[in-house]
């Protein structure tokens, strides 16, 4: 986003505005200390403030975070840059990793993107007000600095997880930063805990964990994920490491807690970045709110429930996986295969880490499913077959659920592979690639939401229509829609007529086998 006005940056501040946390950050003057707008500190006077519109630009131009309001805890806004999907996709990239390392560069990013590397430095300027690398380094200080602050991890393992090449580096950065050592940033009173690492992630209010929580827990995975007491677990592989995590909710600090038990600290920027993505805690909510609400026939919705996010994924594998499983039956039937699917090939989660009861295998990956001499469900063999080249395809290419150039970019690329129909690329697309413009409009509870909203008969060519107002957030349009009709349709089936309040619902569509035909009709 580009900057409001100096005046106006001024009052946020003044207010302590929390709306504006993770938009804009102060340098001041007189103390070379840059700040959220929420610091408790004195407000300075606005003569001495130059405002920012990330911490990379502030640490760009010489300030260092405040110890007080600590910067490396604002929401993460990175998918929102105001228009410039290519800076939203950039950022995605980055806070991966896209950037660390010695192999990594900015060319290398921008081929990623399609676009050249001029214009992507041309277009973090105008955005954020730093270069990538900048941004990239910025991003490595303040994940240090949340570690040294929230938990016990000794300072070589920091330096390790945090993407410094050695400890010497990382001392030296942090001398220079903040005129000390990096142990005299601990705080004493940091939990101590058994094992693992205990995180905060902030987001921009409201959320609706309730919601994020029933589509969860409507969709774990026998073996892989646990819903229970308002945590949601699961068994995690990265890099050849297997672990698990745990997430809950903390509203009044506005945040998830993480609880990560992993054994390479390396994978922790990768293991953070992708639960920002599952939970949407990247996101300006409010602004996207504003703008699904000037439609009528959203605005009710998105009053209902102003602070529900759209889910992602944890890897977008399985997350495909998934929509293939569910291709033409519903939430409980796709739920079944996928643990079937699990118990015969996926890996078991080693004794030592099996801490839970209800997490006992991985999910299997993408190598595991193509090299398998059949995959072992019962499912139509049409189906089976798509799910073998969707294996073969994602083992073939890393990157194939990773955003790349464009939306339309990422849609023709997944219905290449075979099985993969219009219906189920648009819903990978919003689900693990993260595009959130992605909409499925011949779905056959999105169609049911809208006539319900609508009072009207409505097919998928008047929806689509419809939702040219929704764009460039479709895919939050699809969920409040999915929602409403949870919320009020007649559910056939037995399984889930009990329920008022239905997120089974909101995704996978097909309630009975007749409607099938809508979704797919490439199949
Ligand atoms: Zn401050």
């Amino acid at each position: 986003m580009e900057l409001p006005d100096r005046e106006i940056c001024y009052r946020t501040l003044e207010s302590r505005d929390a709306r504006f946390d993770g938009l804009i950050y102060v340098g001041v003057k007189s103390t070379g200390i840059y700040c959220r707008p929420v610091c408790p500190a004195r407000t300075p006077y606005l003569s001495n403030c130059l405002f920012f519109a990330s911490a990379a630009a502030a640490q760009n131009a010489g300030y260092r975070p405040c110890l007080r309001c600590r910067p490396e805890t604002a929401p993460h806004l990175a998918s929102w840059r105001g228009t410039s999907n290519t800076v939203s996709r950039a950022l995605a990239l980055i806070e991966e990793g896209a950037l660390d390392g010695d192999k990594t560069s900015v060319e290398q990013l921008a081929n990623r993107l399609g676009v050249g590397e001029r214009h992507l430095r041309r277009l973090f300027r105008l955005h954020l007000g730093a270069p990538p690398v900048s941004v990239a380094q910025t991003k490595r200080i303040l994940f240090a600095k949340q570690l040294i602050h929230e938990t016990r991890m000794p300072m070589a393992a920091v330096a390790l997880a945090a993407g410094f090449g050695s400890v010497r580096r990382f001392n030296e950065t942090f001398q220079n930063l903040f005129h000390r050592p990096p142990r005299a940033l601990r705080n004493k009173d940091a939990a101590t805990t058994e094992e693992g690492v205990t995180l905060r992630l902030r987001y921009r209010p409201p959320y609706d964990w309730d919601s994020m929580l029933s589509f969860l827990a409507a969709r774990a995975i026998p073996g892989v994920e646990v819903v229970e007491n308002g945590h949601y677990l699961r068994t995690i592989e990265l890099n050849g490491f297997v672990g698990t995590i745990d997430v809950f909710h903390q509203p009044k600090q506005e945040s998830l807690c993480v609880h990560i038990r992993f054994p390479n600290v390396q994978s922790l920027p990768a293991i953070v970045a992708r639960i920002r993505r599952q939970f949407d805690l990247g996101v300006d909510i409010e602004t996207i709110s504003d703008h699904l609400s000037k439609d009528p026939l959203l605005a009710s919705l998105v009053a209902r429930r102003p602070g529900m996010r759209a889910p992602g994924s944890w890897d977008g594998f399985e997350s495909a996986v998934r929509a293939v499983l569910g291709q033409q039956i519903n939430v409980v039937a796709a739920r079944r295969l996928a643990g079937q699917l699990v118990a015969a090939h996926g890996k078991p989660l080693p004794k030592a880490q099996a801490w839970h009861a209800g997490m006992t295998r991985l999910f299997p990956t993408a190598r595991q499913l193509a090299s398998a001499k059949s995959i072992v469900l019962r499912m139509p063999s049409a189906r089976l077959a798509a799910l073998k080249s969707l294996a073969m395809a994602a083992a073939a290419d890393p990157n194939l659920f990773r955003a790349t150039d464009s939306i339309d970019g990422a849609i023709a690329r997944l219905k290449t592979i075979p099985g993969i129909g219009e219906w189920t690329a648009q819903y990978i697309a919003l689900r693990a690639v993260r595009e959130m413009d992605a909409f499925p409009a011949t779905d056959a509870g999105l169609l049911r939401g809208a006539a319900i909203v609508n009072g009207e008969k409505m097919t998928a060519q008047i929806l689509l229509n419809l939702a040219e107002k929704w764009r460039p957030w479709r895919g939050y349009a699809a969920q409040h829609l999915w929602a409403a009709n949870g919320k009020t349709a007649a559910i056939p089936d037995g399984h889930l007529s009990d329920r008022t309040f239905d997120f089974s619902q909101m995704i996978y569509p097909s309630i009975t086998t007749t409607e099938g035909k809508i979704y797919e009709s490439r199949l």
